[in-house]
């Protein structure tokens, strides 16, 4: 199956080990499933980690859906719930942070930044090499074309199916398998294979940039996104070079994390 076999094809391209830990970041959508199914199928150690951003009922079915895969495919799930962590849902973390730097922060932007913060702790709390995230084709075409519209291509020097040059004892190399599978396909994969899923969408995703862009990916063919990302593939060591020497890794002085500021980006929102 040609999903397979590109998926397995990204593993050997980023030499991914079967001796690696790997923790799946598991959202409960399709893309995160397909990501610890298919790293399950090929052998590889995973365990499950689910961020229970307390979002009503939505959040509720997420959390489902990711218990009952777990259970399915046997692996540990680990559950971070934000409420009980940082004191509230996401929904009314954002809302503080967004009234106290004003609406330019967007809800993705915002909840990216914490999950990213969250994931990379939790993930060296449990000892793991890697965190696998379910970004797609159609994820990475995005974000490549959004950087290059702000004028800042750099801010993807380090992006890929693999992180890229960033070796340190306190950061998670991140992977993403499914860099090159696009979205509708997996989508027709999780359905065929009956995973358990939650097809609908975040109801907080509702004022992001993104979608914007993704109207205009959703327009192209699966080929044009394919050579869009070939292109990036082409360019990331042009790329790397634009970045700036202020761009090395540090460690935040409030709270310790990698960051490339003095004080990180998660930090920086919920002073
Ligand atoms: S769609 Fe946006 S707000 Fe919803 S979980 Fe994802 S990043 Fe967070
Ligand atoms: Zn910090």
């Amino acid at each position: 199956m040609e999903l397979e076999q590109k998926f397995k094809q990204t593993l050997e391209k980023i030499k991914l080990n079967k001796k690696d830990k790997i923790l799946v970041a598991l959202s409960g959508g399709k893309d995160s499933t397909v990501t610890a199914y298919l790293l399950k199928k090929f052998g590889y150690n995973i365990e499950g980690f689910h961020i229970n951003l307390s979002m009503g009922e939505y959040s509720k079915k997420c959390l489902e859906a990711v218990e009952k895969l777990c259970n399915n495919l046997g692996i540990n799930l680990h559950i971070y719930n934000i409420k009980n962590e940082m004191g509230g849902s996401m929904c009314y973390i954002r809302t503080a942070i967004q009234t106290s730097h004003g609406k330019g922060l967007k809800n993705c932007a915002i909840c990216g930044v914490i999950k990213k913060w969250i994931m990379n702790r939790e993930a060296r709390k449990l000892k793991v090499n890697k965190i696998a995230t379910g970004h797609n084709l159609d994820d990475e075409a995005q974000t490549f074309l959004m950087n290059i519209l702000k004028g800042s291509p750099q801010l993807s020097a380090n992006s890929g199916a693999i992180t890229r040059n960033v070796k340190d004892k306190k950061f998670i190399t991140r992977i993403k398998p499914l860099f090159y599978i696009a979205e509708n396909d997996i989508r027709e994969y999780a359905k065929k294979k009956k995973l358990p899923v939650v097809f609908e969408h975040c109801p907080c995703a509702i004022d992001s940039y993104r979608i914007q862009i993704r109207q205009f990916t959703n327009s192209l063919s699966k080929k044009e996104k394919e050579n869009i990302m070939k292109n990036f593939d082409k360019l990331s060591d042009k790329i790397q070079k634009l970045k700036s020497e202020d761009a090395e890794l540090h460690y935040c002085e409030k709270c310790g994390e990698p960051s490339r500021k003095k004080i990180c980006r998660m930090c920086e929102m919920i002073k």
